[in-house]
């Protein structure tokens, strides 16, 4: 054996793991011992998850802004819609609800207790979206989150709030760009920034209609 191969440690081993590491193998160990999963789906659904990016869900997004009746249907039965696309929704206990950004109302999405989110849709949480001062401030003024961010809505715009929990996640439907009209559904989707899909900000202006 080489000296390299004696000198690895695999990490899983090392005594240095984290306590919610530990945790998780305890749980993920305890739910392999009596049935309820193997090994094979807690891979799967890491995979899954690892693989999604917000990319996803402006795509979502986009084919909202282009066609009219999936618009309707991923506002009424979010799952079903979003499977349309190939996005599958594993955990029936986790339920989906898309926000609709209108000219009156303004939606902002944030985990109080935690991170939830919709990570089949938009992969992992920003660290910003885990931390103590935008789940505090997040709720106490929405506002002033949002300017931070660099977005100042109208004082006449109704701000909603909506907490996370594990049994609900949120999507917001940003407002389409003005100016897009001639755009193509995959050009739409690379102005959805993930920001905009949290609520903290808007979606992208194109450049041609921001120097216009
Ligand atoms: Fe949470």
């Amino acid at each position: 054996m080489s000296d390299v191969q004696e000198g690895h440690e695999h990490p899983e081993d090392s005594a240095e793991l984290s306590y919610y590491a530990q945790r998780a193998q305890a749980i993920e160990a305890l739910l392999e011992e009596k049935g309820l999963c193997t090994p094979e789906e807690v891979q799967q659904a890491v995979n899954t998850v690892e693989s999604r990016s917000p990319a996803d869900g402006a795509r979502v997004v986009a084919r909202a802004w282009v066609d009219p009746g999936f618009k309707q249907r991923l506002l009424a039965d979010p799952r079903s819609a979003v499977e349309e696309m190939g996005y599958i929704l594993p955990d029936a206990n986790t339920q989906l609800a898309v926000l609709e950004n209108t000219e009156d109302v303004h939606y902002l999405v944030v985990c109080t207790l935690c991170s939830c989110y919709p990570r089949n849709l938009l992969g992992r949480p920003p660290d910003w979206y885990k931390s103590l001062a935008y789940r505090s401030r997040a709720v106490i003024d929405p506002r002033g989150v949002m300017a931070e961010f660099g977005l100042e809505l109208p004082g006449e715009m109704e701000v909603r709030v909506m907490d996370s929990t594990a049994d609900m996640r949120y999507l917001v439907l940003p407002r389409r760009p003005a100016g897009t009209e001639g755009l193509s559904e995959e050009a739409l989707a690379r102005l959805v920034n993930r920001d905009s899909m949290i609520g903290v900000t808007d979606p992208f202006i194109p450049q041609a209609v921001a120097s216009a």
